[in-house]
Protein backbone atom coordinates (compact mmCIF):
# COMPACT_ATOMS: atom_id res chain seq x y z
CA UNK A 1 0.00 0.00 0.00
CA UNK A 2 1.71 3.70 -1.06
CA UNK A 3 2.06 5.80 1.75
CA UNK A 4 -0.90 7.29 2.74
CA UNK A 5 -0.88 10.93 2.30
CA UNK A 6 -2.85 12.51 -0.87
CA UNK A 7 -3.75 15.87 -2.36
CA UNK A 8 -7.25 16.28 -4.04
CA UNK A 9 -7.82 19.24 -5.97
CA UNK A 10 -11.71 20.36 -6.11
CA UNK A 11 -13.39 21.03 -9.15
CA UNK A 12 -16.74 22.30 -8.02
CA UNK A 13 -14.85 24.73 -5.30
CA UNK A 14 -12.77 26.14 -8.31
CA UNK A 15 -15.79 26.73 -10.00
CA UNK A 16 -17.56 28.18 -7.30
CA UNK A 17 -14.94 30.68 -6.21
CA UNK A 18 -14.08 31.53 -9.87
CA UNK A 19 -18.21 33.03 -9.82
CA UNK A 20 -17.35 34.61 -6.43
CA UNK A 21 -14.71 36.68 -7.85
CA UNK A 22 -17.00 37.45 -10.93
CA UNK A 23 -19.42 38.46 -8.65
CA UNK A 24 -17.29 41.21 -6.61
CA UNK A 25 -16.27 42.76 -9.88
CA UNK A 26 -19.21 41.96 -12.08
CA UNK A 27 -18.61 44.63 -15.15
CA UNK A 28 -15.09 43.46 -15.40
CA UNK A 29 -13.78 40.09 -17.59
CA UNK A 30 -11.61 37.65 -15.25
CA UNK A 31 -8.46 36.53 -15.59
CA UNK A 32 -7.98 33.71 -13.52
CA UNK A 33 -4.30 33.98 -12.31
CA UNK A 34 -2.76 29.70 -12.89
CA UNK A 35 1.16 30.78 -12.21
CA UNK A 36 3.50 28.76 -10.29
CA UNK A 37 1.53 25.78 -11.83
CA UNK A 38 -1.81 27.23 -10.85
CA UNK A 39 -0.61 27.97 -6.99
CA UNK A 40 0.81 24.89 -6.83
CA UNK A 41 -2.32 22.33 -7.81
CA UNK A 42 -1.69 21.96 -11.38
CA UNK A 43 -2.36 23.48 -14.34
CA UNK A 44 -3.72 20.32 -16.01
CA UNK A 45 -5.70 19.50 -12.98
CA UNK A 46 -7.53 23.26 -12.64
CA UNK A 47 -8.32 23.57 -15.89
CA UNK A 48 -11.99 21.88 -15.88
CA UNK A 49 -12.83 23.84 -12.57
CA UNK A 50 -11.92 27.56 -14.74
CA UNK A 51 -12.51 27.19 -17.66
CA UNK A 52 -15.19 29.67 -17.31
CA UNK A 53 -12.76 32.20 -17.02
CA UNK A 54 -12.71 34.95 -19.73
CA UNK A 55 -8.49 34.47 -20.16
CA UNK A 56 -5.27 33.16 -17.91
CA UNK A 57 -2.75 35.10 -16.41
CA UNK A 58 0.72 33.35 -15.73
CA UNK A 59 4.29 34.17 -16.18
CA UNK A 60 6.35 31.17 -17.49
CA UNK A 61 6.29 30.22 -21.27
CA UNK A 62 6.26 26.62 -20.85
CA UNK A 63 2.77 27.43 -18.59
CA UNK A 64 1.39 29.21 -21.77
CA UNK A 65 2.38 26.59 -23.79
CA UNK A 66 0.63 23.85 -21.59
CA UNK A 67 -2.35 26.14 -21.81
CA UNK A 68 -2.52 25.86 -25.63
CA UNK A 69 -2.03 22.13 -25.08
CA UNK A 70 -5.38 21.97 -22.80
CA UNK A 71 -6.72 23.79 -26.64
CA UNK A 72 -7.72 26.82 -24.45
CA UNK A 73 -7.66 29.47 -27.51
CA UNK A 74 -8.87 32.41 -25.38
CA UNK A 75 -6.87 35.19 -23.77
CA UNK A 76 -3.25 34.36 -22.11
CA UNK A 77 -1.52 37.40 -20.27
CA UNK A 78 2.32 36.73 -19.25
CA UNK A 79 2.20 38.86 -16.09
CA UNK A 80 5.95 39.97 -16.64
CA UNK A 81 6.42 39.73 -20.07
CA UNK A 82 9.22 38.37 -22.43
CA UNK A 83 12.38 37.52 -21.02
CA UNK A 84 14.20 37.51 -24.04
CA UNK A 85 13.83 37.99 -27.81
CA UNK A 86 12.51 34.49 -28.46
CA UNK A 87 10.05 34.72 -25.99
CA UNK A 88 8.39 37.07 -28.33
CA UNK A 89 8.54 34.70 -31.10
CA UNK A 90 6.18 32.26 -29.11
CA UNK A 91 4.03 35.55 -28.18
CA UNK A 92 3.50 35.46 -31.75
CA UNK A 93 2.98 31.99 -32.88
CA UNK A 94 0.52 31.23 -29.70
CA UNK A 95 -1.04 34.55 -29.72
CA UNK A 96 -0.22 35.38 -26.14
CA UNK A 97 -0.55 38.76 -24.72
CA UNK A 98 1.94 40.66 -22.58
CA UNK A 99 3.24 42.82 -20.36
CA UNK A 100 5.88 45.25 -21.16
CA UNK A 101 7.32 47.09 -17.94
CA UNK A 102 10.56 48.35 -18.59
CA UNK A 103 12.41 50.23 -21.85
CA UNK A 104 14.18 47.05 -22.89
CA UNK A 105 11.06 45.08 -23.45
CA UNK A 106 9.77 47.61 -26.02
CA UNK A 107 13.31 47.52 -27.68
CA UNK A 108 12.62 43.74 -27.87
CA UNK A 109 9.93 44.46 -29.32
CA UNK A 110 11.04 47.04 -31.64
CA UNK A 111 13.50 44.43 -33.38
CA UNK A 112 11.28 41.80 -33.30
CA UNK A 113 9.41 40.66 -37.13
CA UNK A 114 5.91 39.20 -36.67
CA UNK A 115 3.16 39.23 -39.07
CA UNK A 116 0.79 39.99 -36.51
CA UNK A 117 1.28 42.63 -34.40
CA UNK A 118 0.51 42.21 -30.52
CA UNK A 119 -1.55 43.41 -27.80
CA UNK A 120 0.17 44.61 -24.69
CA UNK A 121 -0.46 45.28 -21.35
CA UNK A 122 1.54 48.03 -20.19
CA UNK A 123 2.47 48.35 -16.70
CA UNK A 124 3.02 51.12 -14.19
CA UNK A 125 5.15 51.00 -11.19
CA UNK A 126 2.18 53.04 -9.13
CA UNK A 127 4.16 52.51 -6.30
CA UNK A 128 4.96 48.92 -5.16
CA UNK A 129 8.30 49.55 -6.72
CA UNK A 130 8.51 46.19 -8.15
CA UNK A 131 7.59 46.27 -12.49
CA UNK A 132 7.13 48.77 -14.03
CA UNK A 133 7.20 52.64 -15.46
CA UNK A 134 7.13 55.00 -13.18
CA UNK A 135 4.38 57.51 -13.28
CA UNK A 136 6.36 60.11 -15.15
CA UNK A 137 7.67 58.16 -17.46
CA UNK A 138 4.50 55.72 -17.85
CA UNK A 139 3.24 58.09 -21.33
CA UNK A 140 6.65 58.35 -23.04
CA UNK A 141 6.49 54.39 -23.07
CA UNK A 142 3.10 54.64 -24.20
CA UNK A 143 3.98 56.35 -27.59
CA UNK A 144 7.13 54.99 -27.85
CA UNK A 145 4.85 51.53 -27.73
CA UNK A 146 1.74 53.11 -29.84
CA UNK A 147 4.18 54.45 -32.88
CA UNK A 148 5.40 50.66 -33.09
CA UNK A 149 4.39 48.52 -36.41
CA UNK A 150 4.52 45.44 -33.77
CA UNK A 151 2.14 46.31 -31.53
CA UNK A 152 -1.74 46.40 -32.01
CA UNK A 153 -3.24 47.32 -29.44
CA UNK A 154 -2.39 48.77 -25.75
CA UNK A 155 -3.87 47.95 -22.52
CA UNK A 156 -3.01 49.82 -18.92
CA UNK A 157 -1.88 47.94 -15.71
CA UNK A 158 -1.12 48.47 -12.44
CA UNK A 159 -0.65 46.23 -9.15
CA UNK A 160 -1.02 47.19 -5.84
CA UNK A 161 0.88 46.62 -2.71
CA UNK A 162 -1.58 47.02 -0.43
CA UNK A 163 -5.06 46.18 -1.40
CA UNK A 164 -5.03 43.65 2.08
CA UNK A 165 -4.22 45.81 4.42
CA UNK A 166 -4.92 49.37 6.53
CA UNK A 167 -2.89 51.33 4.00
CA UNK A 168 -5.20 50.40 1.16
CA UNK A 169 -5.20 51.41 -2.60
CA UNK A 170 -6.39 54.69 -2.78
CA UNK A 171 -2.55 56.66 -3.47
CA UNK A 172 -1.42 53.71 -5.85
CA UNK A 173 -4.95 54.40 -7.54
CA UNK A 174 -4.82 57.89 -7.98
CA UNK A 175 -1.23 58.19 -9.23
CA UNK A 176 -2.37 55.58 -12.00
CA UNK A 177 -5.56 57.52 -12.71
CA UNK A 178 -3.23 61.18 -12.74
CA UNK A 179 -1.39 59.84 -15.69
CA UNK A 180 -3.54 57.61 -17.22
CA UNK A 181 -7.00 59.17 -17.40
CA UNK A 182 -6.91 60.38 -21.21
CA UNK A 183 -5.41 57.26 -22.47
CA UNK A 184 -7.55 55.34 -24.45
CA UNK A 185 -7.08 51.17 -23.99
CA UNK A 186 -8.53 48.51 -21.22
CA UNK A 187 -7.54 48.69 -17.71
CA UNK A 188 -6.36 45.83 -15.50
CA UNK A 189 -5.60 46.58 -11.98
CA UNK A 190 -6.97 44.90 -8.87
CA UNK A 191 -5.68 40.84 -7.58
CA UNK A 192 -7.68 39.05 -5.54
CA UNK A 193 -7.72 41.26 -2.38
CA UNK A 194 -8.14 44.40 -4.46
CA UNK A 195 -11.12 43.18 -6.32
CA UNK A 196 -12.51 41.68 -3.04
CA UNK A 197 -12.06 44.56 -0.78
CA UNK A 198 -11.99 48.00 -2.97
CA UNK A 199 -14.59 46.08 -5.43
CA UNK A 200 -16.47 49.27 -4.94
CA UNK A 201 -14.19 51.69 -5.79
CA UNK A 202 -12.21 50.44 -8.74
CA UNK A 203 -15.13 47.94 -10.54
CA UNK A 204 -16.04 50.65 -12.82
CA UNK A 205 -12.07 51.23 -13.39
CA UNK A 206 -11.14 48.02 -14.94
CA UNK A 207 -11.83 45.91 -17.75
CA UNK A 208 -10.29 42.92 -16.41
CA UNK A 209 -9.57 41.93 -12.82
CA UNK A 210 -6.79 38.86 -11.90
CA UNK A 211 -7.28 36.91 -8.83
CA UNK A 212 -5.41 34.06 -7.74
CA UNK A 213 -5.74 33.53 -4.56
CA UNK A 214 -9.36 34.14 -4.48
CA UNK A 215 -9.98 31.65 -6.80
CA UNK A 216 -7.78 29.11 -4.72
CA UNK A 217 -10.31 29.34 -1.65
CA UNK A 218 -7.96 30.96 0.44
CA UNK A 219 -8.85 34.49 2.01
CA UNK A 220 -6.59 37.54 0.60
CA UNK A 221 -6.58 39.23 4.20
CA UNK A 222 -6.76 36.39 6.92
CA UNK A 223 -6.78 36.89 9.66
CA UNK A 224 -9.18 40.26 9.35
CA UNK A 225 -11.67 37.94 6.99
CA UNK A 226 -11.40 33.96 6.83
CA UNK A 227 -12.82 32.28 3.28
CA UNK A 228 -16.02 31.42 4.58
CA UNK A 229 -16.38 35.14 5.11
CA UNK A 230 -15.47 35.95 1.55
CA UNK A 231 -17.89 32.93 0.65
CA UNK A 232 -14.44 30.59 -0.59
CA UNK A 233 -14.19 27.09 -0.82
CA UNK A 234 -10.92 24.88 -0.38
CA UNK A 235 -9.66 23.77 -3.45
CA UNK A 236 -7.24 21.76 -2.23
CA UNK A 237 -7.14 19.40 0.84
CA UNK A 238 -4.25 17.76 2.06
CA UNK A 239 -5.31 14.27 4.19
CA UNK A 240 -3.31 11.43 5.20
CA UNK A 241 -3.58 9.27 7.83
CA UNK A 242 -2.91 7.92 11.36
CA UNK A 243 -0.09 5.30 10.95
CA UNK A 244 0.56 4.77 14.92
CA UNK A 245 -0.32 5.52 17.89
CA UNK A 246 1.45 6.20 21.59
CA UNK A 247 -0.16 6.07 24.74
CA UNK A 248 1.48 8.88 27.23
CA UNK A 249 1.98 9.24 30.66
CA UNK A 250 2.66 12.11 32.78
CA UNK A 251 6.18 14.01 31.89
CA UNK A 252 6.43 11.53 28.71
CA UNK A 253 7.49 13.61 25.90
CA UNK A 254 6.76 14.00 21.73
CA UNK A 255 9.16 14.49 19.07
CA UNK A 256 12.87 15.58 18.49
CA UNK A 257 14.00 17.88 21.01
CA UNK A 258 11.36 16.26 23.67
CA UNK A 259 9.44 20.08 22.79
CA UNK A 260 6.39 18.81 24.04
CA UNK A 261 5.70 17.29 27.37
CA UNK A 262 2.45 15.33 28.65
CA UNK A 263 1.08 16.48 31.98
CA UNK A 264 -1.34 13.28 32.65
CA UNK A 265 -2.17 10.45 30.51
CA UNK A 266 -2.71 11.80 26.69
CA UNK A 267 -3.25 9.59 23.90
CA UNK A 268 -1.18 10.88 20.72
CA UNK A 269 -1.78 9.54 16.57
CA UNK A 270 1.17 9.97 14.54
CA UNK A 271 -0.04 11.10 11.25
CA UNK A 272 2.14 9.68 7.87
CA UNK A 273 2.76 13.61 7.00
CA UNK A 274 5.75 15.67 7.18
CA UNK A 275 8.07 19.17 6.31
CA UNK A 276 8.83 16.73 3.30
CA UNK A 277 5.71 16.77 2.09
CA UNK A 278 5.23 20.40 1.55
CA UNK A 279 3.50 20.70 5.45
CA UNK A 280 4.94 23.85 7.30
CA UNK A 281 8.07 22.85 9.86
CA UNK A 282 7.44 26.08 11.86
CA UNK A 283 3.77 24.63 12.93
CA UNK A 284 3.90 24.01 16.97
CA UNK A 285 2.08 22.93 19.64
CA UNK A 286 -1.75 23.57 18.96
CA UNK A 287 -1.99 24.11 15.16
CA UNK A 288 -4.91 22.26 14.04
CA UNK A 289 -5.40 19.25 12.56
CA UNK A 290 -8.76 17.60 11.67
CA UNK A 291 -9.14 14.04 12.81
CA UNK A 292 -12.38 11.92 11.76
CA UNK A 293 -13.13 15.66 10.59
CA UNK A 294 -13.18 16.79 14.35
CA UNK A 295 -10.36 19.61 15.08
CA UNK A 296 -7.62 18.32 17.25
CA UNK A 297 -3.97 20.11 18.18
CA UNK A 298 -0.80 18.94 16.77
CA UNK A 299 1.85 18.36 19.41
CA UNK A 300 5.52 18.75 19.16
CA UNK A 301 7.62 19.28 16.44
CA UNK A 302 7.12 18.51 12.66
CA UNK A 303 9.69 15.46 11.01
CA UNK A 304 10.67 15.42 7.44
CA UNK A 305 7.66 12.44 7.61
CA UNK A 306 5.37 12.80 10.56
CA UNK A 307 3.44 14.94 12.75
CA UNK A 308 2.27 13.41 16.37
CA UNK A 309 -1.75 14.85 17.09
CA UNK A 310 -3.56 14.74 20.64
CA UNK A 311 -6.47 12.79 20.32
CA UNK A 312 -8.54 13.83 23.25
CA UNK A 313 -10.96 14.63 21.24
CA UNK A 314 -11.80 11.75 18.90
CA UNK A 315 -11.63 8.52 21.77
CA UNK A 316 -12.26 6.61 18.68
CA UNK A 317 -9.57 7.13 16.25
CA UNK A 318 -6.93 5.18 16.02
CA UNK A 319 -4.40 3.36 12.97
CA UNK A 320 -6.13 4.28 9.52
CA UNK A 321 -8.14 6.96 11.02
CA UNK A 322 -8.87 10.12 8.39
CA UNK A 323 -6.77 13.41 9.22
CA UNK A 324 -7.17 16.21 7.21
CA UNK A 325 -3.49 18.64 7.28
CA UNK A 326 -5.85 21.22 5.37
CA UNK A 327 -9.14 21.25 3.41
CA UNK A 328 -12.19 19.05 3.83
CA UNK A 329 -13.00 16.27 5.41
CA UNK A 330 -15.09 13.56 4.64
CA UNK A 331 -17.66 14.67 6.49
CA UNK A 332 -17.49 18.20 5.00
CA UNK A 333 -15.66 19.97 7.84
CA UNK A 334 -13.72 22.51 6.63
CA UNK A 335 -9.71 23.64 8.17
CA UNK A 336 -8.89 26.46 6.14
CA UNK A 337 -5.26 26.54 4.91
CA UNK A 338 -5.23 30.21 6.02
CA UNK A 339 -5.02 28.48 9.79
CA UNK A 340 -2.33 26.90 9.18
CA UNK A 341 -0.36 28.67 7.36
CA UNK A 342 -1.16 31.85 9.89
CA UNK A 343 0.34 29.46 12.43
CA UNK A 344 3.52 28.77 10.46
CA UNK A 345 3.83 33.01 10.06
CA UNK A 346 3.39 32.70 6.27
CA UNK A 347 0.51 32.55 3.84
CA UNK A 348 -1.64 30.32 2.30
CA UNK A 349 -0.05 31.28 -0.97
CA UNK A 350 3.11 29.68 0.19
CA UNK A 351 1.58 26.44 1.26
CA UNK A 352 -0.06 25.70 -1.91
CA UNK A 353 2.91 26.36 -3.99
CA UNK A 354 5.35 24.51 -1.66
CA UNK A 355 3.42 21.04 -1.44
CA UNK A 356 5.51 18.47 -2.37
CA UNK A 357 6.43 16.18 -5.30
CA UNK A 358 6.34 12.95 -3.63
CA UNK A 359 2.40 14.00 -2.56
CA UNK A 360 0.09 12.35 -5.03
CA UNK A 361 -2.59 14.62 -6.49
CA UNK A 362 -6.52 13.63 -7.36
CA UNK A 363 -9.25 16.08 -9.27
CA UNK A 364 -12.31 15.33 -7.99
C1 LIG B 1 -0.01 36.98 -8.73
C2 LIG B 1 -0.59 38.17 -9.33
C3 LIG B 1 -1.96 38.42 -9.21
C4 LIG B 1 -2.88 37.57 -8.37
O1 LIG B 1 -2.72 37.92 -7.03
P1 LIG B 1 -3.61 37.27 -5.87
O2 LIG B 1 -3.19 37.98 -4.65
O3 LIG B 1 -3.24 35.82 -5.84
O4 LIG B 1 -5.02 37.48 -6.25
C5 LIG B 1 -2.47 39.52 -9.89
N1 LIG B 1 -1.67 40.32 -10.61
C6 LIG B 1 -0.34 40.13 -10.72
C7 LIG B 1 0.49 41.07 -11.53
C8 LIG B 1 0.24 39.05 -10.08
O5 LIG B 1 1.56 38.84 -10.20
Amino acid sequence: MPRPILATIHTAALQSNLARARAAAPDARVWAVVKANAYGHGIERVFEGLRGADGFALLDLDEARRMRALDWRGPILLLEGCFELRDLELCSRLGLWHTVHCDEQVDMLATHKTQLPHRVFLKMNSGMNRLGFAPERYRAAWTRLNALPQVEEISLMTHFSDADGPKGIAAQLHAFEAVTHDLPGERTLSNSAAALRHGAVVTDKSDWVRPGIAVYGSSPDFPEHTAADWELQPTMTLSSKIIGVQNLVAGDTVGYGSSFSADGPLRIGVVACGYADGYPRHCTTGTPVMVNGVRCRMVGRVSMDMITVDLTPVPEAGIGSEVTLWGQSSTGAVLSIDEIAHAAGTVGYELMCALALRVPVVAA
